[in-house]
């Protein structure tokens, strides 16, 4: 075991460790509320794992992405739905890149001491769906403010995040020469925001995910927040997108692992006809399967991590690690429910909560279509679909 399978062996075990403190009856009690797990949350900010990636001079663990990749599987391999909380691992990629010195010194310190939550990524917008260059939100600067007009909708965690990093066009459509020009990102001040300009409504899902639309109106967001330079900001959140479908994998990889251990336990003891159904071929080459094809996607994770930790391209291998690990999950989900049979469908035994948690991760972040669609252009060099 090298080094660094020893630091993440070490950093698993303590995350396993703390997650058990946390049962699943309190998962299936907020999920069936709707409520978020703020005591998770402030366990694991309190712990310091949520602040992992922030570089220690800023207060945090500065820790490489492999070690938040395997925080994250950890959380889902145990049960828990760690979408409460991942955001603030997925935003550091266009933070520690793109943020001033300034600005990371006002606000990195506060959210690895846990005193500011950087949960949510105001990007995707009603009527431009997965085609982000058509967002309509627009911010028109004026003297040393930015005045915001726009709606976004799926904004997670907004409730329960006191900063949003947020995707808004500064420079018309008409008069870009690309259409991915003319945008930039701003850091929302979302408690200084509600009620002067900034309205979060909740929508109730298939999954407690805390996910709300966003209403902007004539919000003032100081010209300090912008971040990086004006016009950028596409580049920006693109930069970060990497470092999120490497950590989406791995949350899928987690929930993969648990399905297949919940199939084979059930398997092992649940008793027909006078014997263990996973005795039945039937039941248990599915599960062999889906064993087969987490393994082989949890490579292409690490091997997307390793990349990205080394400073190398790794859009290719981000991109396979997500949609490889999303379709593993939700194979080994699929098989884990039928394995149940009816008691599958029993709240009590956490596999339908799981189940339609995983079942995300194939249309966000990113949906496995618009995967495809980058792996045939970018990697292939197929004629671009869209
Ligand atoms: C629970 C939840 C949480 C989310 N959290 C956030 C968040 O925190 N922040 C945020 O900004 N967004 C968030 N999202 C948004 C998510 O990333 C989007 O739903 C996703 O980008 C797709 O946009 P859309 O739903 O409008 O689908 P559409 O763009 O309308 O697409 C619908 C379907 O058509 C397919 N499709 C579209 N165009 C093409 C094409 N050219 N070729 C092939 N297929 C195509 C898509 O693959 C998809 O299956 C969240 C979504 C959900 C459901």
């Amino acid at each position: 075991m090298s080094a660094r399978d020893h630091d993440l062996h070490e950093i698993r075990e303590a995350v396993a460790k703390l997650c058990a403190t946390f049962p699943m009856d309190y998962w299936r009690a907020t999920d069936r509320e709707r409520r978020y797990p703020t005591e998770f949350v402030t366990a694991l900010t309190r712990a310091g794992w949520l602040s992992c990636l922030i570089p220690e001079e800023y207060g945090g663990a500065g820790l490489p992405l492999a070690a938040a990749a395997a925080i994250l599987e950890e959380i889902q391999k145990s049960g828990a739905n760690g979408a409460a909380c991942h955001a603030q691992m997925y935003t550091m990629g266009t933070v520690l890149r793109h943020c001033s010195e300034a600005q990371k010194r006002k606000y990195l310190p506060k959210i690895a001491k846990g005193e500011l939550r950087l949960q949510a990524f105001g990007i995707t917008e009603p009527s431009a769906g997965t085609d982000t260059s058509s967002i309509r939100t627009a911010a028109v600067r004026k003297g040393e403010r930015y005045v915001v007009n726009g709606q976004k909708v799926w904004t997670s965690r907004a409730e329960h995040s006191d900063l949003m990093l947020l995707l808004a066009r500064t420079t018309p459509r008409e008069e870009v020469q690309k259409k991915t020009e003319g945008l930039s990102v701003f850091i929302v001040d979302m408690k200084a925001a509600l009620g002067k300009g900034l309205t979060i409504r909740p929508i109730r899902t298939m999954i407690n995910h805390a996910t709300t639309e966003i209403f902007i109106d004539n919000l003032e967001v100081p010209a300090e927040n912008l971040v990086g330079e004006e016009g950028k900001g596409f580049r920006y959140v693109l930069d970060g997108m990497n470092a999120e479908r490497i950590l989406i994998g791995a949350e899928c990889i987690g929930d993969a692992r648990w399905f297949v251990a919940r199939a084979t336990a059930y398997a092992n003891e649940r008793k027909v006809f006078g014997r263990p159904i996973g005795q039945n071929q039937g039941v248990q080459f599915p599960i062999a399967r889906a064993y087969m094809a987490t393994e082989a996607a949890a490579l292409m994770v690490e091997r997307a991590a390793a990349l990205y930790d080394a400073g190398k391209p790794c859009g290719p291998e981000s991109n396979m690690a997500k949609q490889l690990a999303a379709e593993a999950s939700w194979q080994a989900g699929d098989t884990c429910l039928q394995t149940h049979g009816g008691f599958g469908f029993a709240e009590e035994y956490d596999v339908e909560r799981k189940f339609r948690e995983t079942r995300l991760y194939q249309i966000a972040p990113i949906s496995t279509n618009l995967v495809l669609c980058y792996i045939a252009e970018h990697v292939l060099h197929l004629p671009r679909s869209y």
